[in-house]
């Protein structure tokens, strides 16, 4: 590591900074004001703001409330507006932009497709919709001067018994934008077992999928979603920390399963708000993701939901930054990590690894050897 990739990245780098992210929910990163418009033109009333910059303070009280019941009533709202087709192609649509805004290159942005057919959508109308949407957003993000890949991941919930349609329906859309499977909603009670002939089919094809694992449920749920379903991501995993013990001495001992994730470069798509706001982790500066980044797991950082959480990639960064003093050479590795871990195929994910963001990187860094070069000059000028 060279003296000038050791500085602190400012704001403007950070998001300037080629991003990767795979972990971000559709339902959960509307704009307040799309809200708002959506619920006017479909007569929904029951939003508890209709002012949008009240409408996100909401949103974000909501979530950080510790209530269960007001954190999923903030998803009641997002999907009561997300019932037509014209809606879910705007909300993919500036999901795509605003994540090219903020620098992002690459995202997996994931969504049940089953809570989109209230208003008489098919499974497969909510999809094409989806992917219409996020088509649209990489156009719009080009004619702004950003780039930005977007793949889906389609959801299933825990609770519901249509596991195996929902994986079904990814495979049927696997050349046409979808990219993946994953399974979200309450883990406790609902372990990912539940839903075996899904994962078991998805492997028969050849398929990828996570799992929401770890979060609010410790080691078990993570030694199922691997051991018995095959993921080949977990969803946070923070809870893999219960499996590694750090001795006083600052030896560390990785329990069975925790040596097993890192061996097997198993990627861990971790949310630092998010978890704070759940209670997975306690504060920024004790999230696991600093002691799993030392030890070299295959970390990755995402948003989850950027609308209830207030956040986006470039705020993860910046307050990963400021508890672990992470420079670019941090944020290269995490963003390397989230490329290396996507689901499309190998030689597209090098691709954006070699020509995107090492070049981006490259560029941020040369800057601060650009200005270092020319205080040093001037500093030499200067003297008699
Ligand atoms: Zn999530």
């Amino acid at each position: 590591m060279t003296s000038q990739t050791r500085e602190t990245p400012t704001p403007d780098q950070i998001r300037r900074a080629p991003k990767a992210l795979l972990h971000d929910h559709l339902d959960g990163g509307l704009r307040p004001g799309t809200i708002v418009d959506l619920a006017r033109a479909q007569g929904y009333d029951k939003l508890p703001e209709t002012d949008p910059d009240k409408l996100g303070i909401w949103f974000r009280e909501a979530a950080d409330s510790g209530s269960l019941e007001r954190y999923l009533e903030t998803f009641a709202h997002t999907c009561a507006v997300m019932q037509t087709k014209e809606a879910l192609k705007r909300v993919a649509a500036e999901c795509a932009e605003d994540l090219a805004e903020d620098g992002v290159v690459y995202a997996e942005v994931r969504y049940a497709p089953e809570q989109h057919l209230e208003k008489g959508l098919t499974l497969e109308e909510v999809v094409e919709a989806v992917n219409e949407g996020f088509r649209e957003g990489e156009r719009i993000a080009r004619e702004n001067g950003h780039r930005i890949r977007v793949g889906a991941l389609l959801t299933a919930m825990r609770h519901a018994a249509r596991a195996l349609e929902i994986a079904e329906l990814a495979n049927r859309y696997r050349d046409e934008g979808v990219v993946g499977f994953d399974i979200a909603g309450a883990e406790a009670g609902y372990p990912p077992t539940r839903h075996l002939d899904a994962f078991e089919y998805l492997k028969r094809e050849n398929n990828h999928f996570t799992i929401h694992a770890g979060e609010a449920f410790g080691l078990p749920s993570i030694w199922q979603a691997l051991q018995w379903c095959g993921a080949d991501r977990l969803g946070h995993g923070v809870r893999i920390i219960d499996d590694i013990k750090v001795a006083e001495d600052g030896s560390v001992h990785l329990g069975r399963l925790a040596a097993y994730v890192r061996d097997k470069r198993i990627p861990l798509e971790m949310c630092p708000t998010s978890n704070l706001q759940t209670g997975a982790a306690s504060s920024y500066a004790e999230h696991p993701i600093g002691l799993l980044r030392r030890l070299h797991f295959r970390a990755t950082v995402n948003t989850d939901n950027r609308l209830m959480s207030g956040t986006s990639m470039s705020r993860e960064f910046e307050l990963l930054i400021e508890a672990f003093g992470y420079t670019l050479d941090d944020m290269q590795w995490f963003t390397v990590n989230a490329m290396k871990s996507a689901f499309i195929p190998f030689d597209e994910r090098l691709a954006m690894i070699n020509d995107v963001i090492k070049p981006g990187y490259a560029e941020l860094k040369s800057e601060w050897l650009f200005k270092q070069t020319v205080s040093t000059s001037t500093s030499v000028k200067k003297k008699p």
